[in-house]
């Protein structure tokens, strides 16, 4: 069985799926206070993500981050992670992660590492707690430490992603740094694009130039640029004095394209086979019109082959009523 390889010899190794669009919190910059939620027949069911998952697994995919909304907040989710465990087992999946906003944690850690979890991606734009209720709106920042806690108790390797806000965090930078230089936590900025007024919300949504925050880092810390890449949007730079690695995403990069090896998938089974443009193709339909994995196989393959060459990133195509339509702090890496 031949690879998943697209158009431009770009080997896909790396999925990230969304699990649900639903949230226990509410940031500013991702979702509105009243969200209206998918119906629960439009979701994939955890059979079918695991069917899904498992086709990309033989396929090649090597490296599964599982997204949202929050995806903890899934019902049953922990047996769809237990389920990919076997891929771990067997070999064929070299990873199994997953990005989350950390609210579930304190239940979830160890059942996440038991079921082969090593690293997990933690989105967190502050340490204040008011700062950190405003921002989530619903958002209790001591639930999310004792998850960061928990995180590290079970073993897990922890990452944060923090939105870079200008009147928001920056006077958190160093803050930030030492704390997850502490407890030996990679940390990586993601820069949100420029934008007019964006309605009420704006006041927190001020940009934040990344490499302004760089030269900041570079008042208190010795920087090493790091060549190492994932493939994905970031770039690393190593502070010498604690030895932690930041990365930073600046959504205007378009440099990784060529080695992209990623695609990412909705809770609905939309493909979607570029980070910075909207085609898509869909999944759920020939998930659901068969119970054998050929249509989707081939559905599959199609939309790689549609994959395209790279991207403009221009993210102001994305608001919708004001708010981002991508969840920005999981688009991260
Ligand atoms: S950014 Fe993440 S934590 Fe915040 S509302 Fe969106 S999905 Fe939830």
């Amino acid at each position: 069985m031949t690879n998943l390889i697209d158009p431009f010899q770009r080997t896909i190794t790396y999925l990230r799926l969304s699990v649900t669009d639903r949230c226990d919190f509410r940031c500013v910059y991702c979702m509105s206070e009243n969200m209206q939620f998918l119906p629960k027949a439009e979701l994939l069911t955890l059979e079918e993500l695991d069917r899904l998952c498992s086709t990309f697994i033989r396929l090649g995919v090597e490296k599964l981050r599982i997204t949202g909304g929050e995806p903890l907040v899934r019902k049953g989710i922990m047996s769809f992670f237990e389920g990919m465990g076997r891929h771990l087992e067997s070999g064929a999946l070299k990873e199994l992660t997953l990005t989350t906003n950390g609210s579930q944690l304190e239940r979830f850690a160890q059942p996440l590492f038991d079921a082969g979890v090593r690293r997990i991606n933690i989105s967190l734009d502050t340490l204040d707690e008011a700062k950190f209720a405003e921002i989530t709106r619903w958002g209790r920042l001591p639930q999310v430490m004792r998850g960061i806690d928990a995180a590290l108790a079970a073993g897990l390797r922890v990452k944060l992603n923090t939105v870079a806000l200008k009147d928001f965090n920056e006077d958190e930078l160093f803050t930030l740094a030492e704390f997850c230089a502490a407890r030996d936590m990679d940390l990586t900025f993601i820069e949100v694009m420029p934008m007019g007024d964006i309605g009420n919300e704006n006041r927190l949504m001020q940009y934040w130039d990344l490499s302004d925050l760089r030269d900041t880092l570079a008042t208190r810390y010795t920087l090493h640029d790091l060549s190492e890449r994932t493939g994905g949007p970031a770039r690393y730079i190593q502070l010498e004095e604690t030895g932690q690695k930041i990365g930073l995403i600046t959504p205007m990069t378009h440099n990784f394209c060529e080695s992209c090896n990623r695609v990412r998938i909705t809770c609905t089974g939309e493909i979607y086979t570029c980070l910075g443009q909207e085609g898509k193709s869909d999944l759920r339909g020939p998930l659901r019109s068969s119970e054998t994995d050929a249509p989707l196989e081939e559905a599959i393959r199609a939309a790689i082959g549609l994959k395209p060459k790279g991207h403009d990133f221009d993210y102001s195509r994305q608001t919708l009523g004001g708010q981002m339509s991508r969840h920005m702090s999981h688009t991260g890496g």
